[in-house]
């Protein structure tokens, strides 16, 4: 066997690729990890604000398109771990009902092929690895668990314990949201998590965050077994003859060129890049890309409708980590709209920096300083729907082009109007100051951060690339794990069921090669 031959090669990791890592480093599997980025330097930049929100220091400097050729400034990251280095830790499982099929007022959003019951053994296992804080139950549409939450929640600082007081007099159901953070409140002089205000956005410079880095790369790297190039990225899948099985991996590392190969391949790069990488990769066997027979992929692109809506208050918000409540009265809809609406929480305390770079705009009469001092800073995601249309595709240079049409709008208006209404009849009406309440802003398409469906899985190779195991129907060793499997985006973030799934298709990788048994007892020894 030569050396650039592996058992498994997995590219990228993130919240897919890093957690299937972490799964199968155990089994003593050779495997590869080619990531295009490098770690994230640790440096005081990761917890500036100025450097994250607005010279966007950490975003990549490609230039996508969008359909119409408009230049496109992705708000993405390529780093060991992913865009989980940066992501905010809210870690939700999806809602059982998210799972089958659900009608919206934009129109239907499609079952899975699998049940909530197929992923919640793995949902238990996701939220240990990334030190999930939450408390079951508060929300009622939180679904079945099989335990607890491995950690208590993230207690709420007094501005949200106010809000989330007068929420529950007003009747309504807020939560603690379910955070990734290495946060230990009996023991504060202990814990590796400080609590801070740059924590949704900005990478943890003392790794306190429960990233795919820290939680998996790292520990799959203390196993001889695992490999990881950086700064490899990976260019085009060659098949065999057959067109049936990937026979080379081709990778620009430092410029070069080299291949590698392995009995199986896993795309992991993100919805974006895996689509990418497999239209990149078309061939004679493959012409319209690499297992595309069923013409989805780079289709369906969802990245949910969201926004950030800031509620101006009279009384300061001097709240520093803002993320702890999450309310999801409206998901399924309510008395006067019987359609989904979807799910309300908090971005991290947005800052007059942070305002600066453009997101939401002025309310008339504030600075940027009155408003960051006085606002409470909700984020609102609502579910899109997987239009094919809605879509990756290459341009003549080969770069990402993304289309996208927003659908389902009726319902995140509502939803918007729902929290206003909300707020302007909580027992907190007389601290708000009552003209200009409100500042919002739609994200905008660079906002990629939730992408997702764009090689969706099924039993049916017509409608679907990936099997019910996340393997391409028509390559018998390539699979993928990152969000492009998903068949609807649900309205909860993605990252937990991506690393649940990963932790699934693992098992189904150990079978394959006949080594689960012997994984599970490796990994019990060192539990
Ligand atoms: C600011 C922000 C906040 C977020 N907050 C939350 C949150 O609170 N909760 C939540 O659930 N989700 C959140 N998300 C989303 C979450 O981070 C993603 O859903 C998740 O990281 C996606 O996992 P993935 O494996 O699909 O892709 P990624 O994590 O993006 O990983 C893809 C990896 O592939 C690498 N790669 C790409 N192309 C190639 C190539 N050609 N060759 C080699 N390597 C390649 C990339 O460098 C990257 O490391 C947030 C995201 C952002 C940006
Ligand atoms: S210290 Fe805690 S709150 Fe601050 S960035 Fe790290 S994980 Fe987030």
């Amino acid at each position: 066997m030569s050396d650039t031959h592996y058992d498994v090669i997995i590219i990228g990791t993130g919240a897919g690729g890093g957690t299937l890592a972490w799964k199968l480093a155990p089994s003593g599997l050779r495997i590869l990890l080619l990531e295009r980025g490098g770690f994230v330097p640790r440096e005081k930049a990761n917890w500036s604000s100025r450097a994250v929100n607005v010279e966007a220091r950490y975003h990549t400097k490609e230039t996508w398109t969008t359909g119409d050729g408009h230049p496109l400034h992705p708000h993405t990251n390529y780093y060991v771990g992913g865009n989980t280095k940066f992501y905010g830790a809210a870690l939700f499982r999806m809602r059982e009902a998210d799972f089958r099929p659900l009608a919206h007022h934009g129109g239907i959003s499609p079952g899975w092929p699998i049940g909530y019951a197929d992923l919640e053994p793995y949902y238990t296992q996701a939220e240990r690895l990334l030190h999930v804080h939450g408390e079951r139950g508060e929300d009622p549409t939180d679904p079945a668990a099989a335990s607890p939450y491995p950690y208590a929640p993230v207690s709420h600082e007094p501005r949200i314990q106010r809000l989330h007081d007068d929420l529950v007099r007003a009747g309504h159901k807020p939560f603690h949201t379910p955070l990734g953070v290495m946060l230990d409140e009996q023991r504060p002089d202990d814990s590796p998590c400080i609590r801070c205000e740059t924590c949704d956005g900005f990478p943890c410079l003392i790794h306190a965050k429960a990233d795919a880095e820290v939680c998996c790369v790292r520990p799959a790297l203390a196993h001889p077994n695992v490999t990881l190039l950086t700064g490899a990225y990976v260019e085009r899948l060659e098949t065999t003859p057959s067109g049936r099985a990937v026979s080379r991996v081709h990778v620009t590392r430092n410029g070069a060129q080299e291949t590698f190969s392995a009995d199986l391949v896993v795309v992991s790069c993100g919805a974006i890049n895996s689509a990418a990488l497999l239209l990149r990769s078309a061939s004679e066997q493959h012409p319209t890309g690499l297992a595309n027979r069923s013409d989805v992929v780079g289709r369906h692109y969802m990245g949910h409708v969201n926004s950030v809506l800031m509620a101006l208050s009279r009384e300061p918000n001097p709240t520093v980590f803002q993320k702890s409540l999450s309310l999801n009265d409206f998901y399924f809809g309510d008395d006067d709209f019987a359609y989904p609406m979807g799910h309300i929480s908090f971005v991290g305390k947005l800052d007059a920096v942070a305002l600066s770079a453009g997101a939401p705009p002025f309310a008339p009469g504030f600075t940027l300083e009155q408003m960051a001092r006085h606002s409470l800073d909700f984020w609102l995601t609502s579910e899109d729907l997987p239009d094919p249309a809605n879509r990756v595709t290459l341009d003549k240079s080969g770069r990402i082009a993304l289309s996208y049409t927003p659908n389902n709008d009726e319902a995140h208006r509502r939803l918007i109007a729902k929290l206003k209404s909300l707020l302007q009849h909580l027992d907190l009406h007389p601290h708000l100051i009552p003209r200009n309440l409100f500042v919002g802003q739609r994200i905008p398409l660079a906002g990629v951060a939730h992408q997702n469906g764009t090689i969706r899985f099924g039993h049916d190779p017509a409608t679907s690339a990936l099997d019910v195991h996340c393997k391409a129907h028509d390559v018998d060793n390539l699979y993928v794990v990152d969000g492009s499997f998903f068949c609807s985006s649900a309205a909860v973030n993605p990252a937990l069921t991506i690393a649940a799934n990963a932790l699934r298709v693992g098992d189904h990788l150990l079978d394959r090669f006949g080594v689960r048994a012997s994984a599970q007892a490796e990994a019990a020894s060192h539990a």
